[in-house]
């Protein structure tokens, strides 16, 4: 498969470069970046630290998508809008990796999923997409005897908490028991906080160092404690959930997909 890559000198960029020529079953044909970024003509290979393979970092998006069978998007929402529309016309896979979308980025993506195949996801971990599926399953199994805990750790640098994926944890765990999580959600707690309401389901939040991301979904009961974790020690995990999502879409008929299809865990 021919696999373009937009944003392909941002962090993940780089990584979903290699992940690619990693790759056997995938063939890395073109790359772009935003106008004026200083990587524009660098060769791609040589930009993510591996050998050059003869094609540069280029400004112009649309040339990516008609040389590419898929498009790996992990750029900004600002971008996506945009790259949705390009894969809709040239009938382009796309795998859309980037987070903080708005409703007219989920439209636009919605809207070309109609015409080709679009795979988006906020983490596309292999584990953290089971994990989730886990969750659901182990929720929907233990019924609301178990109280649910989800405890989660993150770098110094993180702004924002719970996490994304902790909050999606809870959310697969409240469709598990079939409740809304805001209803259910404690999201933190200090001082006299009375007993743990029944049904709830709690979050605590440990930041520190340069922890990649880890997440445990706890069930407690009587007598006895399931606990199902997942830690991520490099955003490899990402780039390389990518690219299986990108493969995935070979063949495939428009539309809408989640990384619980290209699991077969949906
Ligand atoms: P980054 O800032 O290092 O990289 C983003 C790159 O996109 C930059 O190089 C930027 O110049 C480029 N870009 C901006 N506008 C562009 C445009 N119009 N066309 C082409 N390129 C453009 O950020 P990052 O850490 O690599 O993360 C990128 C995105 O991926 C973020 O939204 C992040 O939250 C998301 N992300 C998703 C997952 C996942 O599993 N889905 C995992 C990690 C990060």
């Amino acid at each position: 498969m021919r696999i373009g890559i937009a944003g392909c000198a941002g962090r993940m960029g780089r990584m979903l470069v290699r992940a690619v020529l990693d790759a056997p079953e995938a063939c890395l044909v073109a790359g772009c970046e935003r106008p004026g970024h200083p990587s524009l003509g660098v060769d791609v290979g040589v930009l993510a630290g591996a050998a050059a393979i003869g094609v540069s970092v280029g400004a112009d998006a649309e040339e990516v998508f008609t040389l590419a069978d898929a498009v790996i998007d992990f750029s900004m929402p600002e971008a996506t809008t945009a790259h949705a529309r390009l894969a809709a016309t040239h009938r382009v896979a796309l795998v859309a990796g980037t987070t903080g979308l708005g409703e007219p980025q989920h439209a636009a993506l919605a809207d070309a999923a109609r015409l080709t195949p679009v795979v988006q996801a906020a983490n596309m971990s292999v584990g953290v997409n089971l994990l989730l599926a886990l969750t659901r399953q182990v929720a929907a199994l233990l019924g609301p005897d178990y109280d649910i805990e989800i405890v989660e750790m993150h770098h110094r640098h993180k702004v924002d908490a719970p996490s994304g994926t902790a909050l999606a944890l809870g959310a697969a765990a409240a469709d598990g028991r079939r409740v809304a999580l805001p209803a259910a959600a404690i999201r933190s707690r200090d001082g006299i906080t009375g007993a743990r309401p029944a049904g709830a389901i709690g979050f605590a939040t440990l930041r520190g160092g340069d922890v990649v991301g880890e997440h445990t979904v706890i069930f407690a009961g009587e007598g006895e404690r399931i606990e199902l974790t997942h830690k991520a020690s490099s955003r490899q995990v990402f780039a390389a959930g990518a690219v299986r999502a990108a493969l995935w879409t070979a063949g495939r008929p428009p539309g809408l997909y989640g990384m619980r299809d290209v699991l077969g865990i949906g």
